[in-house]
């Protein structure tokens, strides 16, 4: 007997059909003895129709209505699974955020979960009760409903499997397991067996949507055993048919050696801002990101030109998309300290990302990435690298050959689709 946590994704949770097919798979579990909490997203679509709801409403809206307002699509597919399962015979009860309760932070639309109280849960479950429990919600400390920022219900689910010890926490979607890169943008991507937890974070944050970029910081915090795998393929005694989350010492030195890139992201939702002739002396960038930080937003990629001969510079970064309409506010406000000339920005730019461990011990990752884009004509606005990852900023309408471009040169693309 094993305790699980079974997490769905909003395409397998779209309707009546799939929830019965959701269910039917908890129930396998159950029937073969396990102890089983499930965590489901909102059906797809939902949450993105209840945001513009919020949008139509008012642009700019409280957070802490926003939250009550798109925490709802998972409090409808957690009641719809409940019935379901009941009504084929197994124990089944729905646990709302506030109910567990889920504890988190009071920052409406990107809480952070601080605490679970398990008393209620682990109770239920070692009486054979299937827990059923709404992904993306928790409760602040003064009772209001939080949501965990897009994706969040990978992350419930991993922090559900933390806290109640779970032997895995099984992620199930619409594709059968993590892959070099978005299976659907290049057909010819390959299935990894095993991904390291460095190696999806980094993934994760540059793009790769299959899990929640928190959920793999999670998972490798409280070494939660996570597999990705698809609720659309039968059941199958295969232990591992999707792509496993494992720390470095469970990927033998042969495999690290071979795979010099794991796999390549794409981010559409960054905007590239630039402030031309700003004055070429110490104290300029602190004036520009300082502000920036202070009205939180994420600067990511930057770039600083040569001097001009008059003593200025122009600096290039990016921003969240989401977030350029505050970062322009933010830095006209304090265009006299900064005293740069003009402020330019551009929306329609991509950052493509290639990331392995194995560049650690390699040279040249980057050179074959850029002599790839040049051969097909696709000029690089931005370059950022960390120890594992080398990303590149180019026009968005690239973004699938890039990709494409970047998977065959490093030897991706899986044999048998040649
Ligand atoms: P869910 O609703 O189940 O949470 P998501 O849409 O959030 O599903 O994530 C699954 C999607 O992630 C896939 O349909 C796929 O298009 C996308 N994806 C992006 N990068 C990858 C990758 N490297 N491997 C697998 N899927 C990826
Ligand atoms: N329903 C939420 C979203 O679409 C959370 C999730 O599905 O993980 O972002
Ligand atoms: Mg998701």
């Amino acid at each position: 007997m094993a305790r699980i946590v079974m997490k769905f994704g909003g395409t397998s949770m779209a309707g009546t059909e799939r929830i019965r097919n959701v269910a039917a798979r908890v129930k396998h579990e159950v029937d073969a003895g396990n102890e089983v909490a499930v965590v489901v997203s909102a059906m797809a679509g939902e949450t993105d129709r209840l945001i513009n709801f919020c949008r139509e409403a008012a642009p700019l809206h409280d957070p802490k209505e926003y939250d009550v307002v798109v925490a709802a699509g998972e409090q409808i597919t957690s009641g719809l699974l409940a019935i379901t399962l009941q009504a084929m015979g197994v124990k089944a009860r729905s646990w709302l955020g506030w109910q567990l309760p889920i504890k988190t932070s009071d920052a409406h639309a990107s809480a952070r979960i601080e605490d679970i109280d398990t008393t209620g849960l682990i109770a239920a479950m070692s009486a054979g009760e299937v827990a059923v429990i709404p992904g993306f919600q928790g409760v602040t400390a003064d009772n209001r409903i939080t949501t965990l920022g897009r994706g969040g219900s990978d992350t419930s689910a991993v922090a559900v499997a933390a806290a109640v010890k779970a032997d895995r926490c099984d992620i199930y979607t619409d594709v059968d397991g993590v892959y070099t890169t978005d299976p659907r943008i290049v057909p010819r991507a390959r299935k990894l067996a095993k991904v390291t937890y460095e190696e999806m974070l980094e993934l994760a944050s540059v793009g790769a949507k299959v899990l929640q970029t928190r959920s793999v910081g999670l998972a490798m915090k409280e070494n939660v055993r996570v597999q990705v795998l698809s609720s659309f393929d039968a059941p199958t005694d295969n232990p591992i048919p999707g792509t496993l989350i494992v720390g470095d010492d469970e990927i033998g030195e042969d495999e690290m050696e071979r795979q010099l890139i794991t796999g390549i992201a794409h981010d559409k939702n960054e905007a590239k801002v630039t402030l031309t002739s700003v004055p070429d002396r110490p104290g300029a960038v602190a004036n520009i990101f300082g502000p920036l930080a202070d009205a939180n937003i994420n600067v990511d990629m930057i770039i600083q030109n040569i001097a001009h001969d008059s003593g200025s510079t122009d600096v290039t970064f990016t921003v969240p998309g989401a977030e350029l309409a505050r970062a322009i506010d933010t830095l006209e406000k304090g265009k006299d300290v900064i005293g740069f000339s003009t402020l330019m920005h551009d929306t329609k730019v991509a950052k493509i990302s290639v990331v392995g461990v194995g560049m650690r011990s390699h040279a040249g990752v980057a050179s074959t990435m850029f002599k790839a884009l040049a051969q097909r004509g696709i000029n690089v606005q931005a370059i950022s690298t960390s120890e594992i990852k080398v990303s590149v900023l180019i026009d968005e309408d690239e973004t699938e050959l890039a990709v494409r471009v970047l998977h065959t040169a490093y030897g991706l693309d899986a044999e048998d689709a040649a």
